[in-house]
């Protein structure tokens, strides 16, 4: 049977494709993380098998090869699998090793992609990421470390592409980051921002500069999830 790994969207329930809820209605067993809505799960049948393999206070309930594992065992079951994950399904997490186990175990696959917080999140604080007054690109970065390795984030060449830059995963991070900014040549008071919770009812903001943004997002108190945004388009919060 075929696997569908549909992006969630970034936690609004109105943010799921119209293609996924299709899929999830069909699904007879969801394999969901703690980034995807939980009322999405009413488009699955009440008769669906739900399976939680999200993070608990940053430990997998499900390490990565237990969840491949699991999918191409549900799979083969004969059960219409649906796996539900935060955001698009290919934007860092970790989508593309889920397809690339099932491929090589013979599963068929459908990815429907789903709406980015990377993109949703900023959207929703009042950011286009893109204006052509300010910037011709933006570049999507996880400030994220392998298991005991150092952050590996080109900051000269990410500050030299004068775009806006969006870090995911980045919260525990966030000094470092500003610090590489401002060291590999970023004016401090280039506007920035952290979004909470973003394109959700509980979404929270700390908007500030890229020199005074970790101080300000540690005394707001800011928890996961949540993302940076850094660059001049920042500027343009609460004016449109
Ligand atoms: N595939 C997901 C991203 C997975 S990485 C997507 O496309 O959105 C997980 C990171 O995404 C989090 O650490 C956080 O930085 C960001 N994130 C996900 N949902 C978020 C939200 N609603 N608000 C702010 N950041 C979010």
């Amino acid at each position: 049977m075929k696997v569908y790994l549909i992006g969630a969207g970034p936690g609004d329930a109105g943010l799921l494709t119209l293609k996924g809820r299709d899929a999830l209605a069909c699904a007879d067993v969801v394999v969901y993380d703690a980034l995807a809505n939980d009322s999405l799960l009413g488009h699955a049948r009440p008769d669906a098998e739900r399976i939680y393999v999200g993070k608990v206070a940053g430990n997998h309930a499900l390490p990565q090869h237990e969840i491949n594992a699991l999918l191409v065992r549900l799979a083969r079951q004969g059960k219409r699998t649906v796996r539900l994950k935060g955001g698009d399904c290919y934007l860092f997490g970790r989508g593309g090793e889920e397809c690339e186990y099932l491929k090589a175990h013979g599963v068929p696959f459908r990815v429907l992609p789903g709406v980015t917080s990377a993109l949703a999140a900023p959207a929703f604080a009042g950011i286009p990421v893109t204006h052509r007054d300010f910037c011709s690109s933006v570049h999507i970065v996880t400030a994220h470390a392998r298991a005991g390795k150092s952050l590996c984030i080109d900051f000269e060449a990410l500050v030299r592409t004068g775009g806006t830059l969006v870090f995911l995963m980045g919260l525990t991070a966030l000094r470092q980051v500003t610090d590489g900014l401002t060291a590999a040549g970023m004016p401090p008071d280039m506007p920035a921002a952290v979004i909470e919770n973003g394109a959700r009812g509980t979404q929270r903001k700390v908007v500030s500069t890229v020199g005074e943004l970790a101080d300000a997002a540690e005394k707001a108190g800011v928890h996961s999830p949540a993302l940076i945004v850094v660059g001049r388009v920042c500027a343009l919060i609460g004016t449109l």
